[in-house]
């Protein structure tokens, strides 16, 4: 008989892991995508030298990819080496007040009972609900296709929503158990992946604490980029074909079936589409409008975690007081997470994030030099010229040079932004958002855009914008989630 075709849209994480997935389970599977190369916002800048994650950063959830890898009888150290950090981050509240979160337990209880005495014991309680919550976050909800409340009916996983706090917020679950704002601070952080702030998520995030503090924080040599290169070679040896350079144009449909895709202006037959670049982007430009489920007004009502203003910048010299990851929370927080979610608008005085993979990584920069990206979350949806930028630019040296009390500006010999233009150019990104939908409550599980079309029997979606969620990890869930679905319904 012969194979079912399966094409995807797009070879981001989702779409990589959906491939592997499917060829896997018997489908003939062709991956389409616009660009030059594998990786989507995982994408990486080689320049000069110097060698940029253009996105994701942090390699949190290792037992994600081993669980990924795993299913082929394969082990990420098969692509690709990972060394744990330690510390895992550096922390500047102000220049003279740096806290540097150790990889060690024994030496994290140390610096929570130092900054709050007390918090020793409370840190062991609140870590031991985080990797409850995690548990069952990953054994329980992650996996399901989130298409009916039922899938949740079900007393183990009713009795879990309880006992996880599912309907307060993380702030307020983090705020009765530590009094520092440090503290806090430190906690609340791993939410800002999820695009969205701690009083909007709920507290069954906590989860992300014990991905921080207990699994901590890991580091593919080479960059991040080794691990989309280690899954686009699994997936070629698996049997998948990829067709680089090749925007898909339209998901053609055919008596309410969609029976291919237009690439290049040609025809390729279809049994099954899946959807792995932006969900709307598939949705609302490559379906005629009879075949969307969702209507503008859905999509320009949902909350979209932030963009991002990226810096990657080469310096000519090696820089003092920086580790490989470092957090300037010297500003105030709240601030910022207004100006991104409730009054959009360039932020004032923002938070920044400081990668230096260089400190770890004598590959990734010219001998004696540093690389360095500098990440700035912002609203969706705004305009970012060139006096922006540089405006930016200025107060991410200043703060950096304050900071670290290292002399910077002199040493800048290697400048390139990215920001939301770039976004929707490169990624068909809707709104030039960085990492999808907020995960707020109102757009959990089966609250978000579903996984299988409501119209079109035979399409799917994957990534960051459906079903688990955003991030590296979520995205390689929803590939497998996708997968199951389809085998579920087509028979190869
Ligand atoms: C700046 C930044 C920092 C991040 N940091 C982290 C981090 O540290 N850790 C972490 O885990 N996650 C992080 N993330 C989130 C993570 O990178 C994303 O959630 C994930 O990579 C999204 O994968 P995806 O496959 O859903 O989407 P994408 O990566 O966007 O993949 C979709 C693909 O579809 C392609 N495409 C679009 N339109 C078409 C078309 N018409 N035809 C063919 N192809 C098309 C795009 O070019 C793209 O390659 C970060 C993201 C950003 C942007």
């Amino acid at each position: 008989m012969q194979k079912k075709k399966v094409k995807i849209i797009g070879a981001g994480f989702a779409g990589l892991s959906a491939a592997s997935s499917l060829v896997s389970k018997g489908f003939d599977v062709e991956v389409f995508e616009k660009n030059f190369k594998p990786g989507g916002r995982a994408s990486q800048l080689e320049d000069q030298g110097y060698l940029f994650d253009k996105g994701p950063s942090w390699y949190w959830l290792p037992d994600v990819y081993e669980d990924f890898f795993g299913k082929f009888g394969k082990r990420p150290e098969d692509y690709y080496t990972l060394q744990r950090m330690d510390p895992s981050y550096r922390v500047y509240f102000s220049q003279a007040d740096i806290v540097d979160v150790p990889a060690s337990q024994r030496e994290l209880f140390e610096l929570f009972e130092s900054i709050e005495p007390g918090s020793a014991a409370k840190l062991k309680k609140f870590l031991e609900e985080a990797a409850y919550k995690y548990e069952v976050g990953m054994k329980e909800f992650v996996f399901k296709p989130s298409l009916s409340i039922t899938e949740f009916f079900d007393m183990r996983i009713l009795k879990s929503i309880f006992r996880m706090g599912m309907f307060q917020t993380v702030h307020s679950y983090i705020k009765k158990r530590f009094t520092d704002p440090r503290l806090r601070q430190i906690l609340e952080f791993p939410i800002l992946f999820l695009g969205a702030t701690p009083k909007t998520t709920p507290s069954l995030y906590t989860l992300m604490n014990h991905a921080d503090l207990t699994l901590g924080t890991w580091y593919p040599d080479g960059g991040f980029y080794s691990v989309v290169k280690g899954m686009e070679t699994m997936a070629r040896d698996l049997g998948v074909k990829f067709h680089y350079n090749s925007p898909v144009e339209e998901v053609l449909i055919k008596n309410g079936k969609a029976n291919g895709i237009k690439v290049g202006g040609e025809k390729l037959e279809a049994d099954v589409v899946v959807g792995s670049a932006d969900y709307h982007h598939v949705e609302q430009h490559l379906l005629p409008p009879e075949s969307r489920q969702y209507s503008k007004k859905y999509w320009n009502s949902r909350k979209m975690a932030p963009s991002a203003l990226l810096f990657y910048l080469g310096f000519d010299k090696k820089i003092n007081n920086l580790l490989h990851h470092n957090l300037l929370f010297d500003e105030d927080f709240e601030m910022h997470a207004s100006e991104i979610y409730e009054n959009p608008r360039w932020p004032e005085k923002p938070l920044l994030y400081v990668s230096a993979t260089s400190k770890t990584d004598s590959n990734v920069a010219p001998e004696g030099h540093e690389n360095i990206v500098v990440l700035i979350p912002v609203a969706p949806g705004m305009k970012s010229g060139k006096e922006v930028r540089e405006k930016y630019l200025d107060i991410v040296l200043d703060r950096m040079e304050a900071l670290t009390g290292d002399e910077l500006r002199n040493h800048l010999v290697y400048k390139r932004t990215y920001a939301q233009e770039d976004f929707i150019k490169e990624y068909n990104s809707f709104k030039g958002n960085a990492y999808g939908l907020s995960n707020v409550l109102t757009q959990t599980a089966i609250l978000k855009p579903s996984l299988v079309s409501q119209k079109v029997p035979n399409l799917f979606y994957t990534g960051q914008m459906t079903t688990p969620g955003p991030g590296v990890p979520p995205v390689i869930i929803s590939g497998q989630v996708v997968a199951n679905e389809i085998k579920k319904r087509f028979r190869v």
